[in-house]
């Protein structure tokens, strides 16, 4: 199976040829789900005894499989939060593919974890991080959620001295917070306290302030972190994160800050002091697979005390005994060992356009959102729910019912058009995009607003 000959060049050739052409494809094919029954009916049987073949399998993806995959990177794709990876952060994902780096240890990995750690300190220098600071490549947002909050319950048992050993903690967080800190909570058997916002979702210190006095007092001592959101998923929104830095102080509780989406945004000056405060968290961090333009999957986790993460995640076995203990091995910072270097796509992507191309893609990217917000202001079949922050527009279509929404969206999409699907906002069904393409144009958004009419 191993062995090298005539039909694995001729494999090769077509892979890459196969992956140069997706990355060249502009745009792609939106494309659209298929269900088990019409794949299983188009496929055939792929997995047998002897193999279909290489040329086979890779023709099957592409007539098959990749057409019931909607593109995530196509301009118009608008829902949820889209990617749109820079052609070389896609094609380095192939070297790191071909690469067989294991990324858990600097005993093994080192090139690998060095470069990631140049990427994670390009972050940590925009949130103002100390020289001190340092992380990981994980998953994602939900496992960077979790990772962070273990070693804030880490921290918060180990000053206890043992007497919190057997508390059930809590963790206070915001309404508008991302589904994945609640599930943190069920992980980690910690209840999840939610503070009411403002109208537009945000947390501020005062609701905070007043959240935390009114804690019955047996629960204020399980209390040991607060969540706060730098741009929320529904509507990119940011809370007040000076104000959530403020009752941490007071209280002496663990700040960690998600910006799974919106923290990319701290690249981009005309936003930056949405972002204030930042600076005082404990942890934080920001998904380059959404609006960093590198590949799945990749969530940047930031430690202000790296310490405390190592304390709290790293794992003693005999095997592993003889890695260096005062060497930096990117396991012993999340809730993971092995690990891909998943951070190397970015790093190479950021080495090779700048950190300057981030932030006028950024800085594009918000423009554009919101010129398609003063198209919804003008409209007469439109209109905003909420004033954009960063580049989520929430807005509603005067009139319509749930099924419009929904009927339009899906047609929408059966006709190649665009991808964007409703959402809800204080109950009501209403429609969202989120750009963070920096190839969406105003007009692709006119085009959405029009088709509304
Ligand atoms: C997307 C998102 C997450 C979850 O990130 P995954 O990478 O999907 O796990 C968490 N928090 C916020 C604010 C997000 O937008």
């Amino acid at each position: 199976m191993h062995l090298h000959d005539s039909s694995i060049e001729v494999l090769t050739q077509a892979i890459v040829r196969y992956s140069i052409d997706r990355v060249r494809l502009d745009p792609p094919p939106l494309d659209g789900p298929r269900t088990p029954t019409e794949l299983q009916a188009m496929a055939g049987r792929t997995v047998t005894s002897q193999g279909i073949g290489g040329l086979e399998a890779l023709r099957v993806f592409g007539d098959v499989l990749a057409p019931a995959c909607i593109s995530v990177d196509h301009p118009r794709f608008l829902s949820f939060v889209p990617a749109a990876p820079t052609e070389a952060s896609i094609l380095f994902d192939l070297v790191v593919g071909a690469s067989s780096i294991y990324a858990g240890s600097w005993m093994e990995g080192g090139g690998a974890v060095f470069a990631e750690n140049e990427a994670l300190r390009w972050i940590a220098d925009l949130a103002g991080f100390p020289a001190g600071a340092g992380g990981v490549f994980v998953s994602g947002g939900t496992a960077g959620n979790l990772s962070a909050l273990i070693a804030a319950r880490w921290k918060w048992r180990h000053d206890a001295d043992g007497a919190h050993d057997r508390t059930r903690g809590l963790i206070v967080a915001s309404r508008g917070a991302h589904s994945s800190v609640a599930q943190a909570g069920r992980a980690m058997d910690a209840d999840v306290v939610l503070v009411p916002a403002d109208a537009a979702g945000r947390m501020h210190g005062r609701e905070l302030a007043g959240a935390l006095e009114t804690l019955a007092p047996d629960d204020r001592r399980r209390l040991f972190a607060i969540v706060a959101t730098s741009g929320t998923t529904n509507a990119g929104i940011v809370d007040d994160l000076s104000g959530a830095a403020d009752m941490c102080e007071r209280y002496n509780l663990w700040l960690h800050i998600d910006g799974a989406y919106g923290g990319a945004a701290l690249a981009a000056p005309s936003v930056r002091s949405l972002f204030d405060g930042i600076e005082r968290a404990d942890s934080f961090i920001v998904d380059p697979h959404k609006w960093l333009f590198a590949p799945f999957d990749s969530c940047a986790l930031l430690y202000r005390d790296p310490h405390i993460a190592k304390a709290a995640h790293s794992q003693q076995a005999e095997y592993l005994d003889v890695l260096q203990d005062d060497q930096w091995n990117p396991s012993d910072y999340a809730h993971h060992l092995s690990r891909r270097a998943r951070g190397l796509p970015l790093w190479f992507s950021l080495a090779t356009y700048g950190t300057d191309a981030y932030r006028s893609a950024i800085e594009t990217t918000l423009e554009v959102a919101h010129g398609g917000a003063d198209l919804i202001r003008q409209s007469e079949h439109c209109e905003l729910v909420l004033e954009p922050e960063l580049s989520v527009v929430v807005f509603r279509r005067k009139e319509w019912t749930s099924e419009q929404y929904h009927q339009w969206s899906s047609e929408l999409l059966a006709a190649q058009q665009a991808f964007v699907v409703p959402t809800s906002w204080h109950g009501e069904t209403v429609l969202r995009y989120c750009v963070v393409n920096p190839l969406t144009t105003v007009a692709d958004l006119a085009m959405i607003v029009e088709s509304l009419a």
